[in-house]
């Protein structure tokens, strides 16, 4: 199957422990503003699926969407609130790493962690901690390099090898995707049906 990705908003939960069971789960994580919403909303060809929002820090809750597709039993797909905004209320930034920690190491359906990463800037110190952390508890992640159209045609290459030595990985290793302009959806679509859908 191909096209966009079939998703259905479930719930929102301020808890990881709060979420309903899942045959099969993918999760997406980036710090705030690394474009998180705007790249689930370009993977469902949908608007307003997740809140893009201009002022980072707000979306703090789990939301989780169904995956319909030909499996029997629908996947889910999480989206992990941002990491690293300092303005985010202090309790919020206290309670993430332990709720994100506790998700991403006891969630037995998780087949996926996809990484983002700002294409244009990162990967940033908290990335490489992220990617460290996944990496020493041997989560499985990809990364997911975003706002591709943001960096200059002439610069690509550069670029694509800064980044992937800044995350310690083969440039090969990582997807781009622009969700401004539809670059590397498709690529991203087919890797999370891979999973889900
Ligand atoms: P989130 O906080 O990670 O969910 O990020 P958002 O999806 O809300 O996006 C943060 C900002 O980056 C918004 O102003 C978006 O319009 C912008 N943005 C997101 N994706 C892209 C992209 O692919 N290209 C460009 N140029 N801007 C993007």
């Amino acid at each position: 199957m191909s096209g966009p990705l079939r998703l259905t908003f479930l719930q929102s939960a301020s808890r990881a422990d709060q979420l309903p069971e899942s045959p099969v789960e993918v999760a997406f994580v980036g710090r705030s503003n690394v474009g998180k919403s705007s790249l689930v909303n370009a993977l469902a060809n949908r608007k307003q699926l997740a809140r893009v929002s201009n002022t980072p820090g707000r979306t703090q809750l789990i939301n989780l969407f169904e995956v319909a597709g030909s499996r029997t039993d629908p996947g889910t797909l999480v989206d992990l609130p941002g990491y690293g905004f300092a303005k985010a209320s202090k309790s919020i930034t206290r309670d993430w790493p332990e709720m994100i920690e506790g998700y991403l190491l006891g969630r037995d359906s998780l087949a996926m962690v996809y990484v983002l990463v700002d294409g244009a800037i990162g990967p940033t110190k908290l990335d490489e901690q992220m990617l460290e952390w996944l990496r020493y508890h041997g989560v499985p992640h990809t990364v997911v390099a975003t706002k591709f159209d943001k960096v200059k045609p002439s610069k690509r290459a550069t670029r694509r090898k800064e980044l992937a030595a800044g995350c310690r990985l083969d440039p090969g290793d990582i997807v781009w995707a622009s969700a401004t302009k539809g670059d590397g959806i498709d690529v991203l679509r087919s890797l999370v049906r891979t999973w889900v859908g």
